[in-house]
């Protein structure tokens, strides 16, 4: 069975690929082909089953990877506006919360659902349950094989993610492992948007908090990365948007240390004198409840017990000294970060195939011709708010916008 363009991987990237080769060279044979019963798993289960599909503020600043100035050209030529009519041309209109974009519909599965109609509608073959587990290069054509059947290519692309969301998402990471023995050369792989876990005692006491802070991630002493929003307290460490954020940096990080600053909107001077007029004002009150009414009650509570006093202690047995420490403990929260929760609990995976082995521009492997890689499987992964997403659009408009450039080309010979 011979393909003009043969897509592994039938997730955000492939789809999207399949559809955008169709409708820029609607005469070329497109086949793809997905391991899973479904395509889309991953997709489906985005954004809480809403899919933020991606982001008004699309920026390179928000991608990382050992080259993120390889993403520019596909953010820029195909960035928001080109996901956006992609999608309206498909009946997938957008909806914005802030800078976020999402479906209409609020509902991923509906964006899986479009991704695939636009696809069949135009004439791509989907094969699920089929597992690629080679690729060969035979007369010049790519050979393909998934279990007791094969395929033969002109073009292939590799759309098959990587290990974010674990396997049942279908994300095993076999393909990069494929790859790799192939002499792909590939960038060591880690989970990143992700919780991570802390020494559990003092956030064990904290479970279910949830609070506004600035969080700082620190190595050595030298700050990495900062993030402000709300922090959720769990018994294995912290999560929530900023913490999430950050855990890409943390993982790659030398003895990383997360640093909350609970009131970001005083300064220590000013946080120490409130609490040293707060001392006289409530010296008739237990140690246990002199946060109360300015904080979470059992966080205060944590914050008084980690700064040495007891909870049974009087308001009135603090004095100035106390009140400096208190407001260095409310600005400066520090955890040591012990890992993270997984590439099961992960949206978005750090490292892949090295991009230095890929145009920019086309996402053609740069030693075999007509062999594309898009998505995921790349060094490359944004932050969260719907950045990864638009990376999987624009690699995959990329490399079916020149896969249509060649074939034009070659009718044209
Ligand atoms: C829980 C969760 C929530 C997320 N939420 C968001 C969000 O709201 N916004 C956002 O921007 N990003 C989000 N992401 C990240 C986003 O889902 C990924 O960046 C994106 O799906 C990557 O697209 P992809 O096509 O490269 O890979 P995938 O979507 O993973 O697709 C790869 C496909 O290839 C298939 N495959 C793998 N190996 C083979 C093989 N050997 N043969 C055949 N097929 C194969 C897989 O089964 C899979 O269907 C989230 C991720 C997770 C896990």
């Amino acid at each position: 069975m011979k393909n003009d363009v043969l897509i592994i991987g039938g997730g955000a990237a492939g789809l999207c690929a399949a559809v955008a080769v169709k409708r820029r060279a609607p005469s070329l044979s497109v086949r793809l082909l997905e391991a899973l019963p479904r395509v889309g798993k991953k997709l489906a289960a985005t954004g809480n089953g809403r899919c933020n599909i991606t982001n008004k503020k699309i920026h390179i600043g928000r991608y990382h990877g050992s080259d993120p100035q390889f993403c520019a050209y596909a953010l820029d030529r195909f960035g928001f506006e080109a996901a956006e009519s992609f999608f309206a041309e498909i009946g997938v209109p957008f909806a914005f919360e802030g800078d976020k974009a999402y479906p209409a519909s609020f509902q991923a599965a509906s964006v899986v659902d479009c991704l695939r109609f636009a696809a069949e509608e135009a004439g791509v073959i989907i094969c699920t349950d089929t597992r690629v587990d080679n690729i060969q290069i035979s007369r010049g054509l790519f050979k393909i094989i998934a279990g007791n059947m094969s395929f033969l290519a002109e073009n292939v692309i590799i759309a098959a993610g990587l290990l974010s969301g674990g396997e049942r998402l279908g994300s095993d990471g076999q393909m990069l492992a494929l790859l790799k023995k192939a002499g792909f050369k590939t960038v060591n792989t880690r989970p990143a948007i992700v919780q991570l876990k802390t020494p559990p005692e003092t956030v064990r006491q904290l479970k279910g908090i949830k609070v506004s802070a600035e969080v700082s991630l620190k190595s050595g002493g030298r700050l990495l990365r900062r993030e402000y929003g709300e922090v959720l307290f769990c018994d294995y460490g912290l999560s929530g948007p900023p913490v999430l954020q950050v855990s890409g940096a943390a993982a790659a990080a030398q003895s990383p240390v997360i640093s909350l600053d609970l009131m970001r909107d005083k300064s220590l001077d000013a946080l120490t004198a409130e609490l040293c007029r707060r001392i006289s004002l409530l010296s008739g009150r237990g140690a246990d409840e002199f946060f109360t009414g300015m904080m979470n009650k059992r966080l205060g509570q944590v914050i008084i017990k980690s700064a040495g006093y007891k909870l049974n202690m009087p308001v009135s047995a603090f004095d100035g000294k106390a009140a400096q420490k208190l407001a260095a403990l409310i600005k400066n929260m520090s955890f040591e970060v012990t890992g993270n929760t997984g590439f099961i609990n992960s949206q978005v995976t750090s490292g892949g195939l090295d991009t230095a082995q890929f145009d920019p521009e086309t996402m053609m492997s740069r030693d075999y011709r007509r062999l594309y890689a898009i998505g995921e499987i790349l060094d490359i992964d944004g932050d969260c708010g719907g950045f990864n997403l638009q990376w999987a659009w624009s690699s995959a408009l990329c490399a079916a916008a020149a896969i249509a450039k060649e074939s034009e080309y070659a009718d044209n010979k």
